[in-house]
């Protein structure tokens, strides 16, 4: 097949913002852009840097972030980002002035660089790496402050929110931030410099969610690029990890010994954190289920430990093999072996999307911020998983699993993820939605920079 290298020639730069569930879309675009012949540099803060020795095929340059020890942390994810964008922007400035690049790439939640690539007349390209029907909610929050719908109210969670259908007001995101007023603004800012974008690259493709891209391309009037899903392209780059913390493989071994699509495979992801009383509402209910699982549990997970020091003594052993607990799985992998039958997940956009890659249907259990609106998508727009209602206790997580794993209902559910499963590769074959947007990315990403270098 003949190699679409265009971008051979040209040097892209592509700015992430150091949270997991950011940079993990970001690597995985600038290895597809790579893949169009383009030259990648990687700018990133000092904090969570990737480690560029995984990465062979693109080129780093660290920004000076100027976070203290006490700042470098993800505990409060806004109050981090909000300091990122007021202490990278002399850095990026000096960084960026005098580079002659078609134009600048970088993560929806970095806005400074917006104003940034302004002064210095480079177009910016976003990367969005939430939901287009996440993005769209937070895109409606003034409208929503405005009618009443935000901040919410414990006495309305039961209400539909009428001009964004299923959503119920308790689906609608909010950040457990030290400043509850600070996640409304980060969000509002950021969608505000989308307009003043060249366009916006998701993570996504079009037959998922063609309404909400259809919308915000109407209220932004910058161009779409839907090229999702980023880790199902053929790539000629690394095939390495591009996860921050390092993936326990020892479980892969575990899974080859279970029976096909018998395991709840359960993670949330890399910053939410539960109680102890829901960690062992968990462990139990997980137990009582009766099938086998494979619990991701972070170092931080638990508020207020280590690690596993709430799960009671003998625990595990008392489950015969049953169960299997790492701090870190590899996630792609697991949700692709033949013997994971369900996902139990936060619904972080990429565990949403790798689980809608592979077919695995979803026990939603959102904790914040987008999370909830993708698990409404998934439970009662896709069809392809069941939420977690009412308060976590091991009887709901029980029937819950059971609902999924073994009822009828369970049957439905897994044929919609199938059936989904294979749009989402159709779409980046030859002519399919992503492919081709692919291909009109990479044109107006050259024709940028004609036009760029033509202003300076
Ligand atoms: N992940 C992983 N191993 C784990 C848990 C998560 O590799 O044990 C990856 C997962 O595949 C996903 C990312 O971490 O790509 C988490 O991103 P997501 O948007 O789902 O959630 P966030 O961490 O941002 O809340």
């Amino acid at each position: 097949m003949e190699q679409d290298e265009r971008g051979k020639g040209h040097r892209l730069f592509l700015m992430a913002s150091p949270l997991q569930g950011h940079m993990t879309p970001l690597l995985h675009l600038a290895d597809i852009l790579f893949s169009k012949g383009f030259s990648i540099t990687i700018v990133h803060t000092v904090f969570n840097s990737p480690n560029p020795s995984s990465y062979p095929h693109l080129d780093f340059h660290a920004i000076p972030d100027g976070l203290s020890q006490a700042e470098a942390s993800t505990l409060d994810a806004v109050k981090l980002t909000d300091l990122l964008n007021a202490r990278c922007r002399q850095p990026l400035k000096d960084f960026l002035a005098g580079e002659r690049v078609p134009c600048f790439i970088s993560d929806a939640s970095l806005h400074f660089t917006q104003p940034v690539c302004h002064e210095l007349k480079l177009p910016r390209l976003v990367l969005r790496t939430g939901s287009p029907s996440s993005t769209l909610v937070f895109a409606s929050f003034p409208l929503l402050r405005q009618k009443g719908y935000l901040p919410v109210q414990e006495s309305r969670l039961e209400e539909p929110v009428p001009d964004l259908p299923p959503l119920k007001v308790k689906d609608l995101p909010e950040f457990p931030s030290q400043d509850p007023e600070a996640f409304y603004k980060l969000v509002c800012r950021f969608v505000e410099e989308f307009k003043a974008s060249s366009g916006i690259i998701w993570n996504t493709f079009e037959e998922l969610e063609s309404s909400a891209l259809t919308k915000l391309h109407q209220d932004l009037s910058v161009p779409m690029y839907p090229i999702g899903p980023f880790h199902k392209h053929c790539l000629t780059g690394s095939t390495s990890s591009t996860t921050l913390l390092t993936p326990d493989k020892s479980c892969m071994s575990w899974l080859d010994t279970q029976e096909r699509r018998s395991v709840v495979y359960v993670s949330f992801g890399s910053i939410a954190a539960i109680s102890e009383a829901e960690f062992l509402e968990i462990a139990w209910g997980l137990a009582n289920s009766n099938q086998p699982f494979l619990w991701v549990i972070r170092p931080g997970l638990i508020r207020g430990s280590e690690w596993l020091e709430p799960l009671p003594d003998g625990f595990l052993e008392s489950l015969g093999g049953r169960g299997y607990i790492v701090k870190w799985a590899p996630q792609e992998q697991v949700l692709s072996h033949p013997a994971v039958g369900a996902f139990w997940t936060h619904n972080g956009w990429n565990s949403t999307l790798e689980s809608i890659c592979e077919g695995v249907p979803m026990i939603c259990m959102p904790c914040f911020a987008d999370q909830k609106v993708n698990a409404k998508y998934a439970s009662d727009v896709w069809k392809i998983g069941v939420q977690l209602e009412n308060k976590l206790e091991r009887v709901e997580v029980e029937r819950t699993i059971k609902k999924l794993m073994v009822a009828d209902e369970g049957n439905e559910i897994r044929e919609n993820a199938l059936n989904l499963k294979e749009k989402a590769s159709v779409c980046l074959r030859q002519g399919g939605s992503s492919y081709s947007f692919l291909d009109s990315l990479v044109s107006d990403i050259l024709s940028l920079e004609s036009s760029t270098f033509k202003a300076h």
